[in-house]
This record gives structure tokens, sequence and C-alpha cells, in this order.
């Protein structure tokens, strides 16, 4: 399943060059969320500081749970 998407103020912008809501910054995000169990992709629309994810048995919300967990949604 597609989640919908979600709002998340999270990027890691401040330590790197960009500093200013770059597409590396959405990247690493991107490969954490890939790197928990149940995702299957992740779409980050880093501009509108939003992302969906594409999940296969696992529920969205402990997905965003985890998500939330190591500070995606600060
Ligand atoms: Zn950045």
């Amino acid at each position: 399943m597609t989640t919908p998407w979600y709002d998340y103020s999270y990027l890691p912008c401040q330590f790197c060059v960009g500093k200013n809501h770059c597409a590396q910054c959405g990247e690493e995000i991107r490969q954490a969320l890939l790197g928990m169990a149940g995702v299957m992709d992740a779409d980050m629309d880093v501009p509108a500081r939003r992302l969906r994810l594409v999940l296969e048995g696992v529920d969205a919300d402990d997905i965003i749970d985890q998500a939330d967990a190591i500070g995606v949604f600060l």
C-alpha cells in the first residue's frame, strides 16, 4: 500500500553545506526509512517537506512511530 503524504519537520541540513531543505539530506532520511522492515519505497518531497511510503505487510502507524523515534517528525 502507499500511504498518504505526511508532513515532516526534520532535516539534518543545519549540519550540511546546503543548510536549506537540500535533496541530499532528503535522501539520507529516505535511506533511513528504506532500512525499516516493510518499507518498500519512500518518496521524499523535500521542498514541500513531505513524504510518503510504500509499505508491505506492516501498518503505516507502526512505521510512522519508528520514523518518529529516529526524529524524522521532530
Ligand atoms: Zn542538507
